[in-house]
């Protein structure tokens, strides 16, 4: 087996930019650094590759490019999407939202509740999801906005957001959906599926970093937002600042690559990950996957190792680049919310590991991985366990 380490099995945390992404965003860099504002030729041409770019986010999500505002990210997406919603109302009201969310969109809301909105948090199961029938109990007729994330990003777990949708329509709120790590990877449809206002981000799925996109429905319902920065109008008055050309020429091209690939992507994740799983608890006793099999994001597992401590895993493995419960707030220390929101305690989670597989990840790379984590797994039990 040749394999060249480390191997990279983080995809939750950020994806390796695609060739052909890389291609796009050199050529704009390189050939087109007009602002898409301009009326004359370099403008025009900055503008063209910016429209290419909107109309391939728009096909993949199933919306019109009108209904697309470029951002710096899922971040700020979230933010806008947010806090932009609040803007608008003169008076506080009430905001669904679930223990599994993203810290994007957690800190905004404390935010929210800090200037006296009620923020109603819906707990999900201990299979990783939430049910449709709990939101729906937790709108009241003061509620304005549900926003519920797509996939989670440290379980890995798809929330039911088609019914969540429809729900939402016929209660006549807004809904929002965190779809970071679901873009790209699952079949989404904001139309069909009854979104109101959709963040994603280009570095989840082989674009560059430092952009994303927020989708805002214009028709059946339009939804309204207010601007949280305020300057040249660009992005119809949503988000102002010259756009970043070269990332959302590349972001256009993640979509237009993901559409193509997606399926055909998705079954072959499924299929290692299957096979990672298998390995790993056929050789470690009591290995369960943390969150329920399905639906979840194709290649991404959460296992816990009872009796082990998955910190100490990973420095057995420098040859994987692996992690503990969230990327984004581990490297604090912080215990992880959504391992505690299914019900793990303290030492639980400290026995959990995260491995997301991702398009370059070859057989033999997830082969190595299984091999190598069922060798830690049985050293660090022979030396006496967690300690
Ligand atoms: C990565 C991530 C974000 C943040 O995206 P950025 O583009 O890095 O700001 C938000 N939500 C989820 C679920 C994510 O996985």
């Amino acid at each position: 087996m040749t394999v060249r380490t480390p191997v990279y099995l983080d995809h939750h945390a950020t994806t390796p930019v695609d060739p052909a992404v890389v291609e796009v965003v050199r050529d704009a860099l390189a050939g087109h650094f007009g602002n898409p504002h301009s009326a004359h030729a370099f403008g025009w041409a900055a503008k063209a590759l910016v429209d290419r770019a909107r109309e391939q986010v728009a096909a993949l999500l199933g919306c019109a490019p009108a209904e697309i505002v470029f951002t710096s990210g899922a971040t700020e997406a979230n933010n806008l999407a947010l806090k932009g919603h609040a803007a608008l109302h003169d008076r506080p009201g009430r905001i669904v939202t679930t223990n599994l969310e993203h810290a994007s969109v957690e800190r905004p809301l404390a935010e929210l509740a800090a200037a006296g909105w009620e923020i109603a948090t819906v707990a999900c199961r201990p299979d990783g999801r939430v049910r449709v029938e709990d939101v729906a109990e937790a709108i009241t007729p003061a509620t304005t906005l549900v926003s519920v994330v797509a996939a989670q990003n440290e379980l890995g777990t798809l929330q039911p957001w088609s019914e969540i949708g429809a729900l939402c329509r016929e209660r006549g709120v807004v809904f929002h959906t965190d779809a970071a790590q679901a873009v790209g990877k699952v079949p989404l449809d904001v139309m069909a599926d009854g979104v109101g206002l959709l963040s994603l981000s280009a570095h989840k799925f082989y674009g560059p970093k430092g952009v994303g996109a927020l989708f805002v429905r214009a028709r059946g319902p339009h939804v309204r937002l207010r601007a949280l920065a305020s300057g040249g109008g660009q992005e119809r008055d949503l988000r102002s600042g010259t756009l970043n050309v070269p990332g959302i020429a590349g972001l256009g091209e993640a979509c237009r690559l993901a559409l193509a690939r997606r399926e055909v992507d998705a079954e072959r994740l499924r299929g290692l990950g299957r096979d990672l799983f298998d390995a790993v608890a056929g050789s470690v006793d009591d290995v369960r996957l943390n969150g329920a099999a399905a639906p979840r994001l194709p290649g991404s597992l959460n296992l816990a190792f009872p009796g082990l401590a998955a910190i100490r895993l990973i420095r057995e493995l420098p040859v994987l680049a692996l992690s503990t419960g969230s990327a984004c707030s581990g490297a604090d220390g912080e215990p992880s919310r959504a391992l505690a929101a299914i019900g793990l305690d303290a030492v639980e989670q400290a026995s959990s590991l995260r491995i997301c597989l991702g398009r370059h990840t070859t057989r033999d790379e997830a082969d190595f991985a299984a091999e190598r984590i069922v060798v830690a797994a049985g050293k660090s039990r022979g030396e006496g366990g967690a300690g």
